[in-house]
């Protein structure tokens, strides 16, 4: 076990202003700290309610070019060189604020993030920091030849091999990533693009803030640009920087080696992926197995004090435990005299899906009547997304049922993320919505 990490935060806020590249528009970014287990959020200043966006992977919307994420109908493009300098140097928690759609391009670089996040300062804050570790090879490959393959490391490193078309430029760098490998080997590296992939997005006017002042064009053999060549390597190491840049939307440091081959937007979003996905399952699996008695939980007497719910629709036993005030844990028993089961089906019982949501529902909706501490405002259940039902369950069965708060709006609105599962395995999932109205 390696000795505990600590969160970290920026000891100030700080600012600079600088140029949109895709729209041209003058843009003022300004990083604040935030408290633990916040994790990175953009926040778009100019909007009414400045509303804000997770740098979460689920939060994904296109990977043409460069990474944009978005809430609802809220959008922020390009977010990778922010996010890889705040992830490289050492920043778990902050709000990134920004006036437009889009970070200043600055010189195509993540120097100018780093330079910021240094004048903000770098502070410990109190709880540890949150790991994905690797723990078997996972990969990605796609049709373009990208391929990302993520093998067990106690490091977080990276080895790229990047190769333009018919293997021009082809280069090769690895590296362990801490904060002063990237500010010294990485953070420099501008933005380079190949002419023919530009020149229509310059025809349809779609690169206004772009100039040679902020990337690279290699036309040919020919390599133009301001300021000549910082590296080499310049290319690769840019590659490096967009992966650490992407992995970051993941949301943990990871402990693992990343080696990828001609990686591009895509598949390092596809990669960022599979470990959330891993991770998710890792989490719902992590609660305990044994069924404790005692303080931590409630029993079937005041689960039915918070819930209206009666037999036989009550679908909660016991609540085993909260962790925090976020995530709770609680379980169902399913047995044979289940009155679902007298008609789903008769002489194949199975329970039906539509009982597990409800299930996942009712656990939330305890997880919100502890979060919001009154019993004058009562949680709605609004919408189910993203239902998927992976196995069957039987009688017999012990459905653990778990439920994450992932987004509150003041009173008013509530999402979480529910997963049953039964002898380890996920046997159901739904993300839940539900807002509050006076009783
Ligand atoms: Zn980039």
């Amino acid at each position: 076990m390696a000795t505990p990490e600590f969160q970290q935060t920026l000891g100030k806020a700080a600012g600079f202003t600088g140029t949109a590249l895709h729209t041209g528009e003058k843009v003022t970014l300004k990083v604040h700290p935030a408290p633990v287990d916040h994790g990175i959020k953009f926040s778009r200043k100019d909007l009414q309610d400045e509303p804000t966006i997770d740098a979460k992977i689920e939060n994904l919307k296109t990977v043409e070019r460069a990474t944009t994420i978005g809430e609802g109908t809220v959008r922020v493009h390009t977010v990778e060189h922010v996010l890889a300098a705040l992830l490289a140097m050492g920043v778990d928690n902050a709000i990134v604020e920004m006036d437009t759609n889009e970070p200043p391009i600055g010189d195509g670089s993540a120097q100018p993030y780093v330079d910021l996040i240094k004048r903000a300062g770098v502070t410990p804050q109190e709880e540890p920091r949150k790991f994905f570790d690797v723990r078997e090879p996972m990969h990605v490959e796609f049709k373009t030849g990208a391929l990302l393959v993520l093998l067990p490391d106690d490091k977080f490193r990276i080895s790229c091999t990047q190769a333009g078309p018919n293997n021009q430029f082809t280069q090769f760098l690895s590296l362990e990533l801490t904060p002063s490998i990237f500010e010294r080997e990485i953070a420099p590296a501008r933005t380079f693009v190949f002419y023919e992939d530009v020149q229509p997005l310059m025809d349809k006017n779609l690169i206004k803030g772009g100039s040679l002042e902020n990337a690279i064009v290699v036309r040919g053999e020919a390599v133009l640009s301001k300021e000549p060549l910082r590296f080499a390597d310049e290319f690769v190491r840019h590659k490096i920087l967009d992966i650490i840049g992407d992995l970051a939307l993941v949301g943990r440091r990871i402990r693992g080696h990343v080696v990828a081959i001609k990686p591009g937007h895509a598949s390092n979003a596809e990669l960022a992926r599979a470990i959330a996905r891993e991770q998710t399952q890792r989490s719902a699996m992590s609660a305990p197995r044994a069924i404790p008695i005692g303080d931590s939980g409630l029993d079937t007497g005041e689960v039915m004090k918070i819930l209206p719910h009666r037999y036989p629709f009550l679908m909660v036993d016991r609540v085993i435990g909260f962790e925090g005030e976020n995530k709770i844990t609680a379980i169902k028993s399913i047995t044979i005299n289940e009155p679902f089961f007298q008609g789903h089906f008769p002489g194949h019982p199975v329970m039906p899906g539509v009982m597990q949501v409800e299930a996942m529902a009712q656990v939330a909706s305890i997880l919100l009547f502890k979060l919001t501490k009154t019993s004058s405002r009562v949680g709605y259940f609004m919408s189910a997304d993203q239902v998927k039902f992976r196995k069957p369950v039987f009688p017999g069965d012990t459905i653990f049922i778990h439920a994450e708060l992932t987004r509150a709006r003041g009173n008013r609105m509530a999402k979480t993320k529910c997963y049953c599962v039964v002898n380890d395995a996920i046997v159901s999932e739904a993300e839940l919505m539900f807002t509050f109205l006076d009783k």
